[in-house]
């Protein structure tokens, strides 16, 4: 069976590589230049972008500074950003004016590699000199295109202070030196706090402050300059971001040292703009319009100039608007003739609308997918789904090392495009119609008991059709999780109702999904100063509530000491010595020591994921450990063997949400992933927060498979065939809905999410097999 949930996740992988290309680079030569002979209005410009700058952080009571300048000499500009709202992409968008691939999320994990062109690179061969603090993803991106700069690591998240004192300590040396044209500050303390703390943190106040001043002091220090401040996205309003919520996808764009009007338009059109403000050439990669509000300084004449040069330069990228353009060009060369302002407004209109039509046409049409890998893909898990059916239901398969190794072969030789589509496509239809005509329905129906919980979880995907319940998911889990418990009333009323009252209890922790996420919870409340104190019984009630419940499951009363040692630590931890890195070290040290004492002893991983769930979960979400540990003893005495492991599953599932996921990227907690580390180190903070992301499925699992006369490969086989079943579905249906407007918000982050759902549960059993595999060898 291994050998079909690997072919399962290599599927998922080609899926991924057919849906995300990895996108074509566009020609860097410029074929129009800025021909403008005339003086730019600012002889420099400073650049200042705070992460996570929301809209409603600009105001006259959080930046006065900035609220009143803009006023009085600037204007206020609400821009529009594209998803996937994480640093790296939005960058890219804010330099090169394009829209980056979804896949750059990913890229934004590892490192970014150089661009080919953008705003940076038609400064550098003007011969501007660029200067350049803050965060390090720019230093990878530009390389040796400024003359100072310093960078600052973007992923230490719990650092609020020093990544942004760095920044200023070399700003108050540029601010007397005359020798720069170009100023570009990243400050990234805000979006740290947010990742913390949330937008509503006092921390926040303090931070705005700070930006606040340090823009004053420069603009009071520098004459002629441009001023720009903006947020490379938003912050979604429990913290975080990586969505597309309003708050992520709205930031300010305030403009100081140039009269311009309020106006709202999308970030790629900052870099045209940008350039034609400087007196530069575009970037090539531009699909952005120009802005008549930040351009109405400029001349009639010269405006137009530079809309027909923008408006050519969109025109190399598609075909659209030829005969307007060739009518704008008329009216323009006439009004250049005669001087007759009707005329140059016609041409003028005649520019925007075409230049409008075409950055509209570029957005939409900016990814092409490979159709023959999504076909290949889904077709190659449905046939994994069948398989493990047929193994359940007892047929016996013939030849399947040969099918094996089809399977393998057409998603390798997909996935290096070595033969058309077709051929590959008509291959994997033979596969799966094969599986369909083997498959025994009766059988099948004969030998396995349909309970509640299962019929449920077969109907659970198809409700993605609808993309309010894929933003939703979690209203899915909790409602027939409570429909279940509500059966089992009338059997054993007293003992259920408990479990019906946890079921309450858990929506109330954290608020997850689209709509109502920004609803107060109880994680909010527990996070307020004021009600620190009981935060910290929480805590303590949580964890002397694990303490118990490890002893319960090892009855061994040297575990227990050691157990209530490492607890009492992480209360310290938490708690009192403000997430100390050594104590953090300190903690994992004694938890990998349990750990080899606990597999040398035969007693599994039980014990010590335990202890690794107390470590990395938030102390508000603490309790849903005990909680789970006691609701799946109630399921031991309470359940036959079918439901109790239905049940567990549902649990693990049901808790993931409870926890404060859904399926945006912006729930994935980051500063999870840094206890005992004090940098950013890939190799150990990925582990950390994928191990945070999956605690409580995995705990259930491992409750679940305590039992002895559980058989365990059997339910890791129902636990794959259902993770196939949901992800086949997630495939078919954004497949489907491949043009619809939500998908790269909605239906694209439900597959990554699904996608890592599958990888985690992959490793989970390689895990188990490998350990069995090492039984065997010894035993
Ligand atoms: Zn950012
Ligand atoms: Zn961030």
């Amino acid at each position: 069976m291994f050998l079909y949930y690997t072919i399962a996740t290599l599927s998922v992988l080609l899926y991924l590589h057919g849906f995300f290309p990895i996108p074509a680079r566009i020609a860097t030569k410029p074929k129009y230049n800025n021909t403008s002979e005339a003086k730019p209005h600012n002889q420099k410009a400073v650049i200042v972008i705070i992460d996570a700058l929301r809209l409603d952080f600009i105001s006259e009571e959080t930046t006065p500074f900035l609220a009143k300048t803009y006023k009085n000499t600037g204007c206020f500009t609400q821009l529009k950003v594209e998803t996937p709202t994480v640093t790296l992409p939005r960058i890219k968008a804010l330099t090169t004016g394009n829209v980056p691939q979804f896949i750059d999320i990913i890229v934004n994990l590892a490192s970014p590699t150089k661009l080919d062109d953008s705003i940076i690179h038609r400064a550098h061969a003007r011969k501007k000199n660029i200067v350049f603090y803050g965060d390090d993803i720019w230093l990878k991106l530009f390389p040796d295109h400024f003359k100072r700069s310093e960078g600052t690591s973007s992923f230490y998240v719990n650092d609020f202070k020093e990544v942004d004192d760095n920044v200023t300590r070399n700003v108050k040396h540029e601010i007397n030196r005359t020798d720069w044209d170009i100023m570009i500050l990243h400050y990234l303390g805000l979006d740290h706090i947010g990742h913390v703390f949330g937008p509503k943190s006092p921390l926040i106040l303090t931070k705005l402050k700070e930006m606040d001043d340090i823009i004053e002091e420069i603009y009071n220090n520098s004459k002629q300059t441009l001023f720009i401040v903006t947020g490379d996205h938003g912050m979604r309003d429990s913290g975080g971001h990586g969505g597309s919520t309003f708050p992520e996808t709205n930031v300010p764009l305030v403009v100081l040292g140039l009269p311009c009007k309020n106006d709202t338009f999308a970030q790629i059109d900052v870099p045209a703009n940008l350039a034609v403000l400087l007196g530069l050439d575009i970037p090539t990669t531009s699909i952005g319009q120009l802005r008549s509000s930040l351009l109405s300084h400029l001349s009639l004449s010269r405006y137009l100039e530079a809309l027909k040069y923008n408006t050519l330069l969109l025109r190399e990228k598609t075909d659209l608007c030829e005969e307007s353009i060739e009518t704008a060009k008329h009216f323009h060369e006439l009004y250049l003739m005669n001087k007759n302002e009707d005329l140059g407004n016609n041409a003028a209109k005649l520019y925007r609308d075409c230049s409008k039509k075409i950055s509209e046409r570029l957005l939409k049409s900016s990814v092409k997918q490979n159709v023959g890998s999504l076909f290949v893909a889904t077709a190659m898990v449905g046939c994994v789904v069948l398989k493990i059916l047929q193994k359940f239901s007892g047929v016996r398969t013939h030849h399947a090392h040969l099918e094996q190794v089809a399977m393998v072969t057409v998603l390798v030789v997909q996935f290096l495009e070595l033969f058309s589509n077709l051929i590959l496509m008509i291959v994997t239809s033979v596969i799966f119609l094969r599986n369909i005509v083997r498959f025994n329905l009766k059988h099948l129906a004969a030998t396995t008991d349909l309970s509640f919980l299962t019929i449920v979880s077969v109907l659970h995907p198809l409700s993605f059709l609808s993309s309010s319940f894929l933003e939703e998911e979690h209203q899915f889990w909790y409602f027939f999780a409570g429909t279940f418990v509500s059966f089992k009333l009338f059997d054993e009323p007293r003992s259920w109702v408990l479990m019906f009252a946890t079921i309450r209890f858990l929506r109330t922790i954290n608020q997850v999904g689209d709509k109502w996420a920004a609803v107060p919870d109880l994680a909010d409340w527990l996070l307020k100063r004021e009600n620190h104190l009981f935060l910290q019984l929480a805590c303590v009630l949580a964890l002397s509530l694990s303490a118990c419940s490890s002893f319960m499951l090892t009855k061994r009363k040297c575990m227990f000491i050691v157990d209530v040692l490492v607890l009492f630590l992480i209360y310290l931890y938490r708690m009192v010595v403000n997430e100390n890195v050594v104590l953090g070290q300190v903690l994992w040290m004694l938890i990998l020591l349990k750990f080899f004492y606990c597999s040398v002893r035969g007693h599994g991983l039980l014990p010590t994921w335990l202890l690794i769930a107390n470590l990395l979960l938030k102390p508000y979400n603490l309790i849903l450990i005990p909680m789970c540990v006691f609701a799946s003893q109630h399921f031991h005495r309470a359940l036959k063997a079918e439901d109790l492991v239905m049940a567990h599953w549902w649990m693990g599932n049901l808790l993931f949400f409870a926890q404060g996921h859904d399926n945006s990227l912006a729930s994935v907690d980051i500063s999870a992933g840094y206890v005992g580390l004090s940098n950013y180190e890939p190799a150990l903070v990925v582990p950390q927060v994928l191990c945070h992301t999956y605690a409580l499925p995995v705990l259930s699992h491992l409750l679940l498979f305590r039992n002895k006369q559980i058989d365990t490969n059997k339910c890791l086989s129902l636990f794959v065939m259902f993770r196939s079943y949901i992800i086949a579905v997630v495939f078919i249906v954004t497949f489907i809905h491949r043009h619809h407007l939500f998908i790269w918000s909605v239906f694209a982050p439900k597959i990554f999410a699904e996608a890592s759902h599958f990888g985690f549960l992959f490793v989970e059993v390689s895990c188990h097999y490998l350990s069995q595999t090492i039984n065997k060898f010894f035993i």
